[in-house]
């Protein structure tokens, strides 16, 4: 975490943060199925509501599962302050709705996850905050599209699925210089791969859905940073509801334990396959951070530790091509989610960007042949087999 000897790392940052003890002597943190709790006596109460004193009062606003959960992912990301919410979905629109007003304007990268693009072109200007596009290969874009009223910038970096790359220490500069808060999506990198608040960013939000659950089983979300922000997303959301449950807090806060060793591996196997199918011959191109041939390969090198556990193959054929891969995978799932200790294949064409335009999807590099592959925890022999057996189907 830091080069301070003393201060714990990453790794036991990530299994030591845990709720105090209860009088039971747990080892492991225990499950506070409770949606209320007990006030001491009437002034208790009273100072809790006017926030005199913290403390519990009721699980929409906080539990002390989901205080954990924080506490760990604010260490692990370096932020002051977060919330926990019931899916990315609700961090991200959490982010960004309690922040703008009608009136104000956003700026955002092109290549964005589907509901995150939804959510800036469809729900927001129904209540007129406006927004547009930067474009990744045109940095001059993003000066040129601020305006008075922006009030934040939001990037995925990598992006879900074309595994884009923002400059985030460029960005962040930009930001501060203009006084705008940068929002990153960190789904895919995790904080073990890359931390975005460090090189200039406000606010990290997260889909913990994907690599902070590592095994497929429960939705979840957080938004983490400078404490001004947090504040005001804790109003909103306080209000509004999006918490997570206790229940999933608790099993997130225990993922969180292995998120290290498992975005090790995620890591090494998919170079491993991106390695593999580069210069295939069903395969158009890979795309991957940590591959020399990806366009971004430098930048790659410097703001991530290692190129996360997603890999892009676009195959020779386009949608036939693609459709035919799909139904001749047999270990490997085809499936919807990311992230998951198993090996998942997606066409996000006809899938999870299906609602954009076929010109909103080639401006961000989806074409018909491309498939995400989230490659798993299986051996990666295993794996490979598998994807040349649906190539060759
Ligand atoms: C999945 C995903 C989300 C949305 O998260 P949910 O937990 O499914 O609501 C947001 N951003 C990115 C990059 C994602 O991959």
């Amino acid at each position: 975490m830091s080069d301070d000897p003393q201060s714990p790392h990453f790794e036991t940052l990530a299994i030591r943060t845990q709720s105090p003890i209860t009088p039971e002597r747990e080892h492991s943190v225990p499950l506070f199925l409770t949606s209320s709790f007990r006030f001491d006596d009437a002034e208790h109460a009273r100072a809790l509501f006017t926030e005199e004193v913290s403390g519990n009062v009721y699980s929409r606003y906080a539990n002390p599962n989901t205080d954990e959960f924080v506490r760990k992912l604010c260490l692990l990301e370096g932020g002051e302050d977060g919330i926990a919410t019931a899916s990315g979905m609700s961090a991200v629109f959490t982010a960004l709705a309690a922040k703008v007003s009608a009136g104000d304007h956003i700026v955002a990268s092109r290549a964005l996850f589907g509901s995150t693009h939804q959510i800036l072109t469809r729900v927001l200007p129904k209540w007129g905050v406006t927004s547009d596009y930067a474009d990744v290969g045109d940095p001059g874009s993003w000066e040129r599209l601020i305006r008075p009223n922006t009030r934040l910038l939001f990037v995925e970096t990598p992006s879900n699925p074309g595994l884009e790359l923002i400059d985030l220490a460029w960005l962040g500069a930009l930001a501060r210089a203009r006084g705008i808060p940068l929002v990153v999506d960190n789904c895919f990198a995790t904080p073990y791969l890359q931390r975005p608040l460090a090189l200039g960013a406000s606010v990290v939000v997260h889909s913990a859905t994907k690599y902070i659950d590592g095994q497929g089983r429960a939705l979840g979300g957080a938004i983490i940073g400078a404490r001004d922000y947090l504040s005001d997303c804790r109003f909103f959301a306080r209000h509004t509801g999006p918490a997570m449950s206790a229940f999933n807090a608790w099993l997130l806060s225990k993922s969180l334990e292995t998120l290290a060793v498992r975005m090790d591996r995620h890591s090494s196997n998919a170079l491993t396959v991106a390695r593999h199918f580069e210069g295939h011959p069903a395969v158009e191109s890979v795309r991957y951070p940590f591959l020399p041939s990806h366009p971004q390969y430098d930048l790659a090198r410097q703001q991530m530790s290692q190129g996360g556990g997603i890999v892009v193959l676009v195959l020779k054929g386009g949608l036939d091509a693609g459709r035919r891969f799909l139904d001749g995978v047999q270990l490997v799932s085809h499936s919807a989610n990311l992230g998951d200790t198993r090996t998942i294949v997606t066409h996000p064409a006809s899938t999870t960007h299906s609602k954009l335009t076929a010109d909103e999807r080639a401006a961000v590099a989806i074409t018909d042949g491309l498939i995400r592959v989230s490659v798993g925890l299986e051996h990666t022999d295993d794996i490979i087999a598998d994807l040349e057996r649906a190539l060759g189907a």
